[in-house]
């Protein structure tokens, strides 16, 4: 599943159509997680992509006065092709830019992604209007973390990937970062303290950075992205490492279900 990084990494990777004017949409198959609006064919045709950011595991393109929003869901990803290129079977919908070869090519195989079309304030949509900051932000302080855990009942793990907290801390990034902050996932928020709080929130920036970074340096021959590219995998201290020898004090690496996910952690660096 693409998450944060690879999101953000896409964003940069779509670089190439910033500035350009659109000149047609196809929509081959509109039977995303939500149906593609099929007004999208006169809407888009004219507008020029003012920019292009990400917030959570949205990709904004800003035109003006609206956005198109894409979520990559499970399995999706944005291509930027030469016109005239062969059509990968999941292909479900194409933009064709003004006095470029470049076309935009959305694909997704498990069609678990979706694109809307947003009006006026992107912040106001119900997708995102109730979203936590972003991680990478100045917003999420370790004083910020412990205000929203007093008196939670809930695994700590299970608070930093709650998106109304704070966003795009998905599996990964969470069980690494409560690794490197010496905190188990299945601690209650009610007993992780403020200079525990300081780490868990150094290292998601740290982790999720270091993510980007690895991804971002692969952006040489970047013009497609994906979600299994696994530029960090290589570097993961706990995930999937059930049974393996702990990188610090060589105990097992254990797992174990917490809100339906599994997690990962050393049980004598994790506390
Ligand atoms: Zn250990």
């Amino acid at each position: 599943m693409p998450e944060l990084p690879e999101v953000e990494i896409t964003c940069l990777g779509l670089q190439p159509i910033l500035k350009q004017t659109i000149k047609s949409i196809v929509i081959r198959n509109s039977y995303l997680r939500w149906p593609v609006p099929s007004h999208l064919k006169k809407t888009l045709p004219n507008k020029k992509v003012l920019n292009i950011k990400r917030r959570a595991k949205y990709i904004l393109i800003q035109f003006e006065n609206a956005h198109l929003m894409i979520h990559l869901g499970m399995s999706g990803r944005l291509e930027i092709d030469e016109k005239g290129t062969h059509i990968h079977k999941h292909n479900h919908v194409e933009i064709e830019f003004k006095n470029t070869k470049n076309i935009l090519r959305y694909i997704d195989p498990r069609r678990f992604g979706s694109i809307h079309w947003v009006d006026g304030d992107i912040n106001q949509h119900f997708l995102i209007s109730k979203l936590g900051p972003e991680p990478l932000e100045r917003l999420f302080t370790d004083k910020y973390l412990f205000s929203k855990i007093q008196n939670k009942k809930t695994s700590i793990k299970k608070i930093i990937m709650d998106h109304h907290i704070v966003v795009g801390v998905g599996n990964i990034y969470a069980s690494e970062a409560l690794f490197k902050s010496g905190v188990l996932p299945s601690k209650l928020g009610q007993d992780v303290t403020l200079s525990e709080c300081k780490k868990i929130v150094k290292y998601i920036k740290e982790t999720l950075k270091k993510a980007i970074e690895l991804g971002g340096s692969s952006l040489r021959d970047f013009y497609s992205v994906n979600g299994q590219s696994g530029y960090f995998q290589q570097t993961y201290k706990v995930y999937g490492r059930k049974g393996k020898p702990c990188r610090k004090c060589k105990s097992l690496i254990e797992s174990k279900i917490i809100a339906q996910r599994s997690s990962f952690y050393c049980p004598s660096c994790q506390g």
